[in-house]
């Protein structure tokens, strides 16, 4: 199994997770309704994600939005190219941390030094 196979699923299952919490938000709306019935057609359902997405954004809990938009940061550094590469030292996160932390921008090393620089900090930042 290559990387790029590897980092293909966790964009699938990025996508999921962030149609899932969409999901669950929208309700019994009839854009939605729309929205799964065109789900096959993945140009369709971006632009549609997108549209649903400004639409029930504010509806959010405050989790949900953060978690979209960690999803959402991660689906851009896909679009990048540079999903799974540390930030700090530019080499590849392993994918056994990417796949439990999908969310991750630093390697395991860099990770935990940013937690030591940072401690103090805001308790809401999330460790990556
Ligand atoms: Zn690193």
């Amino acid at each position: 199994m290559s990387r790029s196979n590897d980092l293909n699923r966790i964009r699938e299952l990025l996508q999921r997770r962030r149609r899932e919490i969409l999901t669950a938000n929208a309700g019994a709306h009839r854009e939605l309704t729309a929205l799964k019935d065109q789900e096959r057609d993945p140009e369709y359902e971006e632009n549609a994600q997108s549209e649903l997405a400004d639409y029930t954004l504010s509806s959010l809990l405050e989790s949900q939005r953060r978690e979209i938009m960690l999803i959402d940061a991660a689906l851009r550094r896909m679009d990048m190219g540079v999903f799974g590469d540390c930030v700090d030292c530019g080499f590849e996160i392993p994918i056994e941390r990417l796949e439990a932390l999908p969310f991750a921008i630093r390697c395991e090393e860099d990770a935990t030094l940013h937690e030591l620089e940072t401690r103090g900090g805001p308790a809401a930042t999330p460790s990556m």
